[in-house]
């Protein structure tokens, strides 16, 4: 039965495909393809993995018969019982094969994709008993998967499988296909985002998440449709059911009928046509009717974006979030040598261009490791967030500094602090960037100059600009902290999303007067939240008076499109009237 969920759109484009079901906590395990050839030695892993796990619950029997019956408790007897008789289930072992025979799955997605169907059967049984016993199946499963960590497969070889172009007709006619992906789980972090970079999935849809959580950001850095905040997919949907994704409306339709299918096919074709016309942009600069230049950077989260950066037409990487090189390493964080290498790789990836490279900001919504959380009873967007977090740390922060400073000497690079809002941490800032040079002068190690920037995304800095003007080289709006942090909405709790509004008139005016402080003291601004790559907000933030917007490469040519179109001198009226406005505006009716 065909049925649509709704949810926020975050990555735009129509994508089709079949649902694979994740549960975040299960994220680390490899999602690749295997070959042929390399089916039986995954069913082997598999089954080494769980005799593994059997041989170790006999052993623990073993050593409970010689405990004396007083010091066994019954429950601990019958749970390995239970234990035992899950791993032997026959619906587990055929669903596992089926999973690498007919889908070519490798033996980790294998299992934890049939985990999720044999769960799911747990769920809807009536007796609590039984259903209860879907936290054992987690259990050994997870067991196994230890167990099979110790028997790495010798086949790591990401085959990114939705490279080849799945039609349409090939979706209604055959059913067997290679069809498309499309991954569906109740939350990702970033960092389980980020793996999905070289992956397989032509689409992500999350039960929850905002529209500028920094899972929505990673997604819509792939460039693939997606949805967050689709509230109860993960629980609605089967592994394995056919869905469109349609990221530019926020809808899932799930299970479509043919007809549904073929409109939307229709409509992906469409869209591709048009991303393939706009490609005729790539060379043309970035100057309004009126002769304004303007400046198109992107946004990065790896070094290796670096490479899609340029494709797209970038003049310069806006922002390097930094942080994703620290995520997801179990705490240990990378060492000076690995992150100067890092950054190196993005500065020459970038051909002389400039790199404007961001310090460390994790917390929020951006854990270093979700195994490290252990704050849910505080507010981490308000806690230990970004400079905070590197000023509490200053051996950590001279090492990333240091890092930064040798990269500089390999080609253009600006320095971006993020989350700055007392004096007091813009003067300790700039004293540790001192002392990161002092300590590679006397190791004679060389360095670059850099030009030094802060981010405005709190109002308490867009309110007091002058101390940041006096100290820094040029300013950078992050939007998506801004609104958050002025209007008092959680960025990445989807039922408040409603409420995060970029138009809300307290924002425009934060950002309009950031822009006219700056440039009246003639220091570069730009913006590098989201609002730079919406085109719906290009002739308002033109209007401003921005001549410098970051953005995800994907959005880079759709915005040109729109500046190519802009006469500011006619915007400026315009926009100051829609700023005086003490009604938050919902739709622009834009001159020209
Ligand atoms: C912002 O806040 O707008 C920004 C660009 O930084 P981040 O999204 O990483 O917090
Ligand atoms: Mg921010």
């Amino acid at each position: 039965m065909t049925f649509s969920i709704h949810g926020l759109a975050v990555a735009r484009g129509i994508a089709i495909g079949r649902v694979v079901l994740v549960a975040s906590s299960r994220l680390d395990v490899a999602h690749y393809f295997i070959e042929p050839s390399q089916v039986t030695a995954e069913i082997n892993r598999v089954r080494d993995g769980r005799d593994a796990v059997v041989a170790e619950i006999h052993r623990l029997q073993t050593s409970i018969a010689q405990m004396s019956p007083k010091d066994t408790p019954h429950e601990l007897t019958a749970l390995l019982d239970v234990h035992l008789m899950l791993l032997q289930d026959e619906e587990l072992k055929l669903g596992v094969k089926h999973w690498i025979r007919d889908r070519l799955y490798n033996a980790e997605w294998a299992l934890t994709s049939q985990l999720e169907v044999v769960a799911r059967q747990f769920d809807e049984m009536e007796d609590e008993y039984l259903r209860e016993r879907k936290a054992d199946l987690e259990q050994i499963t997870e067991k196994v998967l230890r167990a099979m960590r110790g028997v790495s497969s010798p086949i790591f070889q990401p085959q990114p499988r939705n490279s080849r172009k799945t039609t349409q007709q090939d979706l209604l006619l055959d059913d067997t296909v290679d069809v498309p992906l499309i991954l569906v789980a109740h939350d990702l972090s970033p960092a389980d985002m980020l793996q999905f970079k070289q992956s397989v999935f032509a689409g992500f849809i999350t039960d929850v998440g905002g529209k500028t959580s920094h899972t929505a950001i990673v997604a819509r850095s792939l460039d693939i449709p997606a949805v967050v905040g689709a509230r109860w997919s993960s629980q609605l949907m089967r592994q394995d059911d056919w869905v469109i994704i349609d990221g530019d409306a926020g809808v899932v339709v799930v299970d479509p009928s043919p007809i549904i299918l073929a409109e939307y096919g229709f409509k992906q074709r469409q869209g591709e046509l048009e991303r393939g016309r706009l490609t005729r942009l790539l060379h043309t600069p970035a100057v309004t009717m009126d002769g304004q230049k303007i400046e198109l950077l992107a946004n990065i989260e790896m070094p290796d974006d670096a490479a899609s950066a340029l494709a797209a037409g970038a003049v310069g990487v806006g922002l390097f979030r930094s942080e994703f090189l620290f995520m997801g390493r179990h705490g240990k964080l990378p060492n000076e040598d690995e992150q100067y290498k890092a950054y190196r790789r993005a500065v020459e990836g970038m051909q002389g261009l400039p790199v404007t490279i961001r310090t460390v900001d994790v917390g929020a919504d951006k854990p270093l490791d979700e195994t490290l959380r252990d704050d849910a009873h505080l507010n981490p967007a308000l806690g230990l967030r970004a400079i905070r977090w590197s000023l509490a740390d200053p051996a950590m922060f001279l090492t990333q500094l240091r890092a930064i400073l040798r990269a500089a000497a390999h080609g253009q690079v600006h320095l971006l602090i993020p989350m700055l809002v007392h004096a007091s941490e813009i003067r300790q800032t700039m004293a540790l960037i001192d002392h990161a040079r002092v300590q590679l002068d006397n190791r004679g190690v060389a360095y670059g100059p850099v030009k030094v920037g802060a981010m405005i995304e709190i109002p308490a800095a867009a309110l007091t600009l002058k101390v940041f003007l006096k100290y820094f080289d040029f300013l950078s709006i992050g939007t998506n902290d801004l609104i958050q942090y002025t209007l008092a909405i959680d960025r990445a709790d989807e039922s408040v999303a409603h409420l995060y509004d970029p138009m809300h008139p307290a924002v425009l005016r934060l950002i309009a007067a950031t822009i006219a402080e700056g440039h009246a003291q003639g220091k570069p601004v730009s913006v590098c939240g989201e609002m730079a790559g919406d085109v719906s907000l290009t002739k308002l933030l033109l209007g401003m008076g921005l001549r410098s917007f970051s953005m995800h490469p994907a959005q880079i040519l759709v915005v040109k499109q729109e500046i190519l179109r802009a006469d500011t001198s006619k915007l400026v009226n315009w926009v100051e009237q829609v700023i005086a406005d003490d009604e938050p505006v919902k739709k622009l009716a834009k001159p020209n």
